[in-house]
């Protein structure tokens, strides 16, 4: 293999190859980056394409019939993602979620699951191995998933208001069916199940109210995430950003809520219950309220990039190394190598400064797409 960090052209987006020329590093399972972060989390997109056009997410005007989605070729296999994945768990990964694009859009996804449901973290434990997808497909798939070793899905609605739904999907997709894929998911047991609503203000935040309601009592567990500056094509703008702690004070006041202790290292998403009985909430401020202190999460896209953080623009071609012969004691060593220098805190510095509440972004051009990295 190289001795040297060789940039890779590449028409879309920036990577380089890591080094593996120094001495081997072995896995130990305790892997820190240079905030101290361990790495626990893994997320792998397993597609690019998708079919929805969320307008947060693929934009039509952009994800158009002339889009250029990744070549076949150009996907990591399903063998070279368990190899990678093994790699992960050896340094620490106790969490992989599988998604995309839309992730149950990959042909055969189910034996990729049976792989990854075999690997055990250095303790002999299982994984948490889980995925996120839109529901088109669910309903369908949910039991040949959860036979494959899947422990547990999240599924995205935005809204239960049909119209509204099908102009927030772009793809005329009704929401029953979606509705219909959660049923079937919790009936075969892929549970906890969350629901993952992103609230763009002025678009559905009059649904965060009927969606409290209608999942308070389903045993799912709906989350409500802050609109994300994430990519560069969705037009992002602070304005559409509605805060968590206003998205609590709202369901609060006709359905009282309690907050639910600490929240887990690692945990992405504050949690409430209601004070009159079962059901659980969840918001994730990842505008307002930063959290890269702690990010313990790596995310390797469709083409075997691994990145460093949601907002990065540069990725670490591992596939290269997978493919041009690098032994499994060589990717361990460039992945040490890497974690091992992640400075990644973007969330925290684009909240600065923190007492004016002011966020200035400019979007770099080169960001990477959330359907491209997985989100
Ligand atoms: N297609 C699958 C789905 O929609 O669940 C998986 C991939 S999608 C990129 C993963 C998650 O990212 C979804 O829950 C989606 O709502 C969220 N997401 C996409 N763009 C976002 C944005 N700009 N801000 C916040 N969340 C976003
Ligand atoms: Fe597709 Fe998921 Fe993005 Fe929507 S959020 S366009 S379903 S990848
Ligand atoms: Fe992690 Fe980057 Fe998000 Fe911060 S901005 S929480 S480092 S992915």
């Amino acid at each position: 293999m190289s001795s040297k960090v060789i940039p890779v052209a590449d028409l879309r987006y920036g990577s380089v190859v890591p080094d593996v020329s120094g001495p081997l590093i072995a896995p130990n399972g305790l892997l820190e980056d240079t905030l101290g972060r361990p790495l626990k989390d893994l997320r792998i997109s397993v597609t690019d394409r998708c079919n929805f056009r969320c307008v947060y997410c693929m934009p039509r005007a952009v994800f158009d019939q002339n889009y250029a989605f990744l070549p076949h070729a150009s996907l990591l296999n399903f063998e070279e993602i368990e190899r990678a994945a093994r790699i992960f768990v050896a340094h620490g990964v106790e969490k992989i979620r599988l998604t995309g694009g839309e992730p149950l859009l990959r042909k055969n996804l189910e034996v990729l699951i049976e792989k990854l449901a075999r690997l055990e973290t250095p303790s002999g434990h299982a994984l948490d191995l889980t995925l996120t997808t839109n529901g088109s497909l669910l309903a369908r798939k949910a039991r040949s998933l959860k036979d494959a070793g899947l422990s547990r899905v999240t599924v995205s609605l935005d809204a239960l208001d049909e119209p509204l739904f099908k102009r927030m999907n772009d793809a005329d997709f009704p929401v029953a069916d979606v509705l219909h894929g959660i049923d079937v998911a919790l009936a075969v047991g892929l549970a906890p199940l969350k629901i993952n609503m992103v609230v763009k203000r002025g678009t559905n935040d009059h649904e965060i109210l009927p969606m409290a309601r209608h999942f308070k009592d389903s045993g799912a567990i709906l989350r409500f995430i802050e609109y994300m500056d994430v990519g560069a094509s969705n037009g992002w703008n602070m304005a559409e950003v509605l805060r968590s702690a206003d998205v609590i004070a709202r369901i609060d006041a006709e359905l009282p809520l309690l907050p639910l202790g600490r929240q887990a290292a690692g945990e992405t998403a504050q949690r409430w219950r209601y004070a009159d009985g079962p059901g659980e909430i969840g918001v994730i401020s990842s505008v307002t309220q930063a959290f890269c202190h702690a990010c313990t999460r790596a995310r390797l896209s469709t083409e075997g990039r691994l990145y460093l953080c949601l907002f990065a623009n540069r990725g670490y071609d591992l596939r290269t190394l997978l493919r041009d012969g690098a032994s499994d004691a060589q990717v361990e060593t460039a992945l040490a190598h890497v974690w091992h220098g992640r400075t990644d805190r973007y969330s925290e510095l684009r909240a600065q400064p923190a007492d004016t509440g002011a966020v200035t972004v400019s979007v770099d051009p080169g960001r990477v797409e959330m359907s491209y990295i997985g989100g």
